[in-house]
C-alpha cells in the first residue's frame, strides 16, 4: 500500500522518538530502516553512508541479507546506489535490473526485488550517502513517496551530523585542507572562522502542527518578496547599472513559483518550514554545486542567498556578525560583502578576510588594504566548506588559506608572523629617521592614500606626507553621490589631520574598474581604456567643478596640490585646468578665503603623454606618474587580470626606457616627477627608479618601512652610475626580470 499524506508525518513523529533514544547509532539506524520499510510498506529499507571520497558502505538494512551490512561497499558511481550518489538525485526505477547502471550483488540476497528509489543522503548539498528502498513487484513510486523520502533522508542526515560521528569528506572537513584563491590584500594571519552571515541552525526539523508551518512558510516568503523590493525601491540603488541587473535577477528568483512549490512540498511531508527551505537549498546545491557553467554558478549563489534570507526570516535573525562581538583573531568568511560592511567590524580583532567573490579593485578589497587586513578572494565555495569557530590560517601573499592546519602548518606560519612582527619593529625604529641615502642624497618618501585611516597610517609610518590621494574612494564606499558640502567638509578633515605635511588630491577616477553604485554605467568592452577619470569629468564637468570647489573652500589659506588622472593629450590637461582657474577666480570674487598657494599637476599614466612632454610641462607644476596604468597601457595588459597582470618584464630595457626618459625630461623643465604606481612601493623596483633619477616616491603605507630600509642602505651616485647602461633583459615574466635586476644591483634577494 503506498504511503498516504498522513504517512510521512508519523513516520516522522516516530523517526524522532528514535532519534531522542539513547541507544547507540547501529541500534537507531537499524530502528530507522526497519520504521521505513513497515511505513513505507517496502520490502527492503537500506543506508548506505559514505566511508570514504569515493565509497559507499552498506550501514543498516531491513530486507536484504543482515550479514551484508559494513561488508557490502560500492563505488561512487557503481550500481544504482552509486548512481543516485554520484547524480546526488533521486532514482525512481520500477524495473531496476533494466537500468544500464544495475549491478548484482550476491551478498545481499536482492536478486528478488524488481523496484527500486534511491535517494540522496545530503549535508550541506554534499553527498554523504544513499537511502534505498526495493519491492518484489513492478511498483512505481509516486512524486509525494519520493518527497517523504527525501525528508527523511534529511532527518537522517541531521541525527548523523548532531552525533558528531559522520560528516561529509568535502563539507567541513575535519582533516586539514588547502583551498586556493587570488590574493587581494597582502599580509598572514592565523584565527579562526567567523561567517559574515551566520548560518542558521534549524533547530527543530519535524513539524507540530503542520497548517502552522505553512503560515509560517508564506508569512516568510511574503516578508522575503516585501524586503526584496524595498531593496530595489531605495534610492541608493534605484539608479544603479549591474548593480541593478543584480538586484532585478533576484526579484525574480524571490517570485519564482517553482521554488516555492518544493518547499510547500517539503513542509506537507511533516518538516518545519525552516527545515523545507532547508531541505530544498540542499538539493539545489547538491545538483548546481560544480556546474562549469557560470550562469547556472550564478543562479546557484542567487539561491543561496535568497534561502538564506529566507531562513533568517523564519527564525528572526537579520543581523550579520558585526552585530557582535569578535572573538580574538577572527578571521572573516563571506559570499562577499560592500566597503561599509567591512567598516562595521571592530578592527581590533579583525585579522583576515576570505571572500568567495572579488578581485584586487573591488570596493571591499580597497578597504581591506586601507585597514591593513589580509584578504584572499575568490575562493570557490568557502563559505559553505567552513563553519564558525574553525582554525584557519591565511596567507594573502599566495591566496591560499589552510582549514584546520596540521601541527606543522601552523608552527610554519606562527614563525612567518613572528618574522614580519620581528621586520615591522626594525620599520617602526625607522618611522623618525630621515629617506636620507648613504651618500646623503634626500628621497622624499610620501604615501598614497584615500580613505581617513589612511591619512592616520601615513602619521604611523613616517612618511612626508600623502604623495597621491584618490579621492574617489571616498565616492566609492557612498551610498550616494557626496554632495558639496560633505566632500568640502571630508577635504577639510583630511587637511587638518596631514597638518604641516603636504598633500595631493587627485581629482574622482571613476570608471573603468572604480564604478560608482549610483551611476549608471554603460557597457564598454575596454572599460579600463573607455569613458573614465578625467574624459568623464570633461564630458560632465559639473561634478569636477563641484569637486574643485570644495577642495579649494576645504583648503582656507593652507597650501594646496591637486592632480588630474588619465591625461592622455595636452588638451585635456589645458581644458580640466581652465575649470580649476575659473573656480579659483569665483572664489577670490566672493570674497572668501584662497588657499594660500596652488599647485596644479597631471598623471602620467597614458603613454601618448610622454610624447608630449615638452608641450605639457610648461603648463604645470608637477607630473606624478602612476605605473599600474602605466605599464597596463605600455605591455596591453590588464593590471587586473591575474593571468596576465605579472606576465611581463617590468625591468627589460623598453620600459626601463621609457622611465629614463620621463624622469630626464622632467629633469630638463625642472619639474617634480614623483612615482605613485605599486612599482614604487617595493624596494627592489623603487631602487631602479632611484636609480634612474627620480627621487620622489608615493608608496601604500605598508611599504614606507621596507622602502626607507633601502633608501638608507643605498649609494645612489654607484647606483645612478650602474644604471646608466642596464644591460637589456628581456624576460617573458616579471619574476625572471626581478632575478636579473637584483643580480645587476647585487642585491641578495
Ligand atoms: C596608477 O595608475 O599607477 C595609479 C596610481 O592610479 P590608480 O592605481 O588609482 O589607477
Ligand atoms: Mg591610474
Amino acid at each position: 500500500m503506498p504511503l498516504t499524506m498522513e504517512g510521512p508525518r508519523v513516520l516522522l513523529r516516530r523517526l524522532r522518538q528514535v532519534m531522542a533514544d539513547r541507544a547507540d547509532r547501529q541500534t537507531r539506524l537499524d530502528k530507522i530502516v526497519e520504521l521505513i520499510a513497515t511505513s513505507m510498506n517496502t520490502a527492503v529499507c537500506s543506508v548506505y553512508l559514505k566511508s570514504n571520497e569515493d565509497t559507499l558502505e552498506l550501514c543498516a538494512t531491513e530486507g536484504l541479507n543482515p550479514s551484508s551490512v559494513h561488508k557490502t561497499t560500492l563505488k561512487i558511481g557503481q550500481g544504482l546506489v552509486g548512481d543516485v550518489a554520484l547524480h546526488a538525485r533521486p532514482l525512481n526505477l520500477a524495473e531496476a535490473k533494466s537500468h544500464p547502471r544495475f549491478v548484482y550483488l550476491p551478498e545481499t540476497g536482492e536478486e528478488a526485488f524488481q523496484s527500486f528509489v534511491g535517494v540522496p543522503i545530503l549535508s550541506g548539498g554534499t553527498v554523504i550517502g544513499v537511502l534505498v528502498v526495493q519491492n518484489t513487484s513492478h511498483r512505481s513510486f509516486v512524486d509525494e513517496e519520493i518527497e517523504a523520502l527525501q525528508t527523511v533522508a534529511m532527518v537522517l542526515s541531521e541525527m548523523l551530523a548532531a552525533e558528531g560521528q559522520f560528516r561529509a569528506v568535502d563539507e567541513n572537513p575535519q582533516g586539514p585542507a588547502r583551498l586556493v584563491g587570488y590574493p587581494l590584500t597582502e599580509g598572514l594571519a592565523i584565527g579562526q572562522v567567523v561567517m559574515h552571515e551566520p548560518r542558521v541552525a534549524v533547530e527543530s526539523l519535524i513539524a507540530e502542527d503542520m497548517d502552522v508551518e505553512f503560515s509560517r512558510l508564506e508569512a516568510g516568503i511574503y516578508e522575503l518578496r516585501r524586503a526584496v523590493d524595498e531593496m530595489l525601491r531605495t534610492e541608493d540603488v534605484s539608479h544603479a547599472g549591474d548593480h541593478l541587473d543584480v538586484l532585478e535577477t533576484y526579484r525574480m528568483f524571490a517570485n519564482d513559483e517553482g521554488w516555492f512549490s518544493r518547499m510547500r512540498e517539503a513542509v506537507r511531508t511533516g518538516l518545519t518550514a525552516e527545515a523545507a527551505v532547508e531541505r530544498v537549498q540542499n538539493d539545489i546545491r547538491a545538483r548546481l554545486t560544480g556546474q562549469r557553467d557560470v550562469y547556472l554558478q550564478e543562479r546557484l549563489h542567487d539561491f543561496e542567498d535568497l534561502s538564506n534570507r529566507l531562513l533568517r526570516v523564519l527564525v528572526g535573525k537579520t543581523l550579520t556578525a558585526s552585530a557582535e562581538k569578535l572573538p580574538k583573531n577572527a578571521i572573516l568568511v563571506a559570499r562577499n560583502m560592500g566597503p561599509a560592511e567591512l567598516l562595521d567590524y571592530e578592527r581590533q580583532n579583525l585579522r583576515g578576510l576570505v571572500i568567495e567573490e572579488g578581485t584586487a579593485s573591488a570596493h571591499v578589497s580597497i578597504v581591506a588594504r586601507a585597514l591593513g587586513i589580509p584578504t584572499i578572494g575568490r575562493i570557490v565555495n568557502i563559505v559553505n566548506l567552513v563553519t564558525d569557530g574553525q582554525s584557519i590560517v591565511v596567507d594573502a601573499d599566495l591566496g591560499v588559506c589552510f582549514l584546520n592546519p596540521s601541527s606543522e602548518v601552523l608552527d610554519s606560519y606562527n614563525e612567518r608572523i613572528k618574522l614580519m612582527a620581528r621586520r615591522q619593529k626594525q620599520y617602526a625604529r625607522l618611522r623618525k629617521q630621515p629617506a636620507v641615502t648613504r651618500d646623503h642624497k634626500k628621497i622624499n618618501l610620501a604615501v598614497n592614500a584615500g580613505l581617513m585611516v589612511d591619512v592616520s597610517n601615513m602619521k604611523d609610518s613616517g612618511a612626508e606626507g600623502i604623495g597621491l590621494f584618490r579621492t574617489e574612494l571616498q565616492f566609492m564606499i557612498s551610498a550616494k553621490l557626496p554632495k558639496a558640502k560633505e566632500q568640502t567638509a571630508f577635504y577639510s578633515r583630511v587637511m587638518d589631520m596631514v597638518g604641516d605635511q603636504p598633500i595631493i588630491f587627485r581629482t574622482v577616477d571613476i570608471g573603468g574598474d572604480k564604478m560608482l553604485p549610483y551611476m549608471r554605467q554603460m557597457q564598454e568592452e575596454n572599460p579600463a581604456m573607455g569613458w573614465r577619470a578625467i574624459r568623464i569629468a570633461l564630458d560632465r564637468p559639473g561634478l569636477l567643478r563641484i569637486q574643485i570647489r570644495a577642495l579649494l573652500n576645504a583648503a582656507q589659506g593652507r597650501d594646496l596640490q591637486i592632480m588630474f588622472p588619465m591625461i592622455a593629450v595636452v588638451d585635456e590637461f589645458l581644458a580640466a585646468r581652465d575649470i580649476l582657474d575659473k573656480e579659483l577666480a569665483r572664489l577670490n570674487k566672493s570674497g572668501q578665503t584662497a588657499p594660500k598657494s596652488l599647485k596644479v599637476g597631471a598623471m602620467l599614466e597614458v603613454p601618448s603623454l610622454i610624447w608630449q612632454l615638452d608641450d605639457l610641462l610648461p603648463h604645470l607644476d608637477f607630473v606624478s606618474v602612476g605605473t599600474n596604468d602605466l605599464f597596463q597601457f605600455f605591455f596591453a595588459s590588464d593590471r587586473g587580470n591575474p593571468r596576465v597582470g605579472e606576465r611581463y618584464d617590468l625591468f627589460s630595457s623598453a620600459p626601463l626606457a621609457m622611465m629614463k626618459h620621463i624622469a630626464d625630461t622632467c629633469k630638463r623643465h625642472h619639474k617634480p616627477a614623483t612615482i605613485c604606481g605599486e612599482y614604487g612601493g617595493r624596494p627592489l623596483e623603487a631602487m631602479a627608479l632611484l636609480g634612474l633619477g627620480f627621487s620622489k616616491l608615493s608608496v601604500p603605507p605598508t611599504s614606507v618601512g621596507p622602502v626607507k630600509r633601502m633608501i638608507r642602505s643605498l649609494n645612489l651616485e654607484k647606483l645612478q652610475g650602474l644604471m646608466k647602461n642596464p644591460p637589456p633583459h628581456i624576460t617573458l615574466n616579471s619574476r625572471k626580470g626581478f632575478e636579473n635586476l637584483a643580480e645587476f644591483l647585487r642585491v641578495k634577494l
